[in-house]
């Protein structure tokens, strides 16, 4: 199942871009491909939700009762790290649910996978993956949100201090869509739950901060998304935008980046490293940007003077195991070690070079790894691209 598709020019989880670079709105509300990372994201918080469900006795009337097994087997992304992730996210939920019930009046009131709307944009919305609510301490709001990936999150935005934007807005949007009317609330409990990197963090604050953020970040941020100029400025959050191949701004920052190094590095002073130390991931980031263009545009057939593709790796394998195994059989050599058919390299030790030429060679295959950029020089011979060669357009 693809990820639910909202709004990109305004996604909750792009706010970290769009809350600072009104110009990343055009550039980032394309059409995405969604990648393995996506999917088993998706499928991590569809497996986690059952297991909520079941273990808080949920009836969900959306969707059709399945049981935990029948849900794993249409997951074609589920495998151990899923399951310790929904295991641990729903771990962390029910224990969240039963103490707020500890120190609540009345039941909390628990919401998984809401979808929520926001007011800013007709199409902009998100899926919040927890939102609760507790009367305990005058009225409490919380949000938690499962990360499957490996780059740490936090809660508070570390930059401009305050929530992580796209916390902030899904709980907002659940205080003022879902809450607002029915119930007070004075407190904001925001957490962060990323079991594979053993992450686990929280921003607490009262309403009116929360407000504030709405105040002050979000509808700021809109506005200049809505004029004609729009501003770009860039920084660390230029890493997620998919605009940066293209982005003047990203370029013009970068190249000032590379002037300021430009120097023996000997001859920077304390002062200077001290400035230029958190600029350098960004700048690196963006010379593996242009290499992964540059090997991009090579492999879709361009040409780069003095440069060639080779695969990175050239590894053998066997193609008919049950025929190797088979002539080794006949050649006296016990096929199995332990319990799986032996290397290519114990065949060739155990039956010698040029047997193996005889035998077995006609059973493998060459398999060829990834395509890399290289200087000319390299001795590995240039890989072959079946795609035609792009039109030259730049001859004279
Ligand atoms: S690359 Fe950076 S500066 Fe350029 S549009 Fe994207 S976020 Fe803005």
């Amino acid at each position: 199942m693809p990820p639910v598709t909202h709004s990109k020019k305004y996604s909750p989880s792009k706010s970290s871009i769009w809350t600072r670079c009104a110009l990343s709105t055009l550039l980032n509300q394309g059409d995405e491909s969604y990648g393995d990372a996506a999917i088993f994201g998706t499928q991590c918080h569809e497996l986690g939700q059952k297991l909520i469900e079941k273990a808080l006795g949920i009836t969900n009337y959306d969707e059709e009762v399945k049981d935990i097994e029948e849900v794993k087997k249409g997951l074609d992304h589920y495998d151990d790290d899923m399951e310790s992730i929904a295991n641990s996210y729903a771990d962390s939920v029910v224990k969240l649910f039963e103490f707020y019930k500890s120190i609540s009046f009345e039941k909390p009131l628990i919401f998984i996978e809401q979808h929520i709307d926001t007011d800013f944009d007709e199409s902009s919305g998100g899926t919040l993956d927890l939102g609760l609510y507790s009367d305990a301490d005058g009225g409490t709001i919380v949000v938690e949100d499962l990360k499957t990936g490996r780059k740490p999150v936090s809660a508070k935005d570390l930059e401009r201090g305050g929530p992580n934007s796209q916390l902030g807005i899904y709980a907002l949007y659940f205080y003022e869509s879902v809450i607002k009317d029915l119930y007070p609330v004075k407190n904001v409990r925001l957490i962060i739950h990323q079991p594979l990197i053993g992450n686990n963090n929280e921003y607490s604050m009262s309403l009116e901060e929360l407000l504030k953020f709405k105040e002050e970040i979000l509808i700021p941020a809109v506005l200049k998304t809505k004029v004609s100029n729009l501003e770009a400025k860039a920084g660390a959050h230029c890493e997620y935008c998919v605009g940066r191949h293209v982005c003047r701004t990203y370029h013009e920052t970068n190249q000032k980046i590379g002037e300021e190094i430009s120097k023996p590095i000997d001859q920077f002073t304390d002062e200077e490293i001290e400035a230029i130390i958190p600029k350098l991931d960004a700048f690196i980031k963006y010379a593996e940007d242009l290499k992964e263009y540059a090997t991009k545009k090579a492999q879709e057939g361009h040409k780069w003077k003095g440069y060639k593709l080779v695969p990175s790796k050239v590894t053998r394998k066997i193609t008919n195991e049950e025929k190797v195994k088979e002539i080794l059989e006949n050649n006296g050599i016990s096929p199995l070690n332990p319990g799986k058919l032996l290397g290519i390299t114990e065949i060739t030790k155990k039956l010698g070079k040029e047997k193996f030429k005889e035998l077995i060679s006609p059973y493998v295959e060459l398999v060829e790894s990834s395509l890399i950029l290289v200087p000319e020089s390299d001795p590995r011979n240039e890989a072959v691209i079946n795609k035609p060669q792009e039109e030259n357009n730049h001859a004279n």
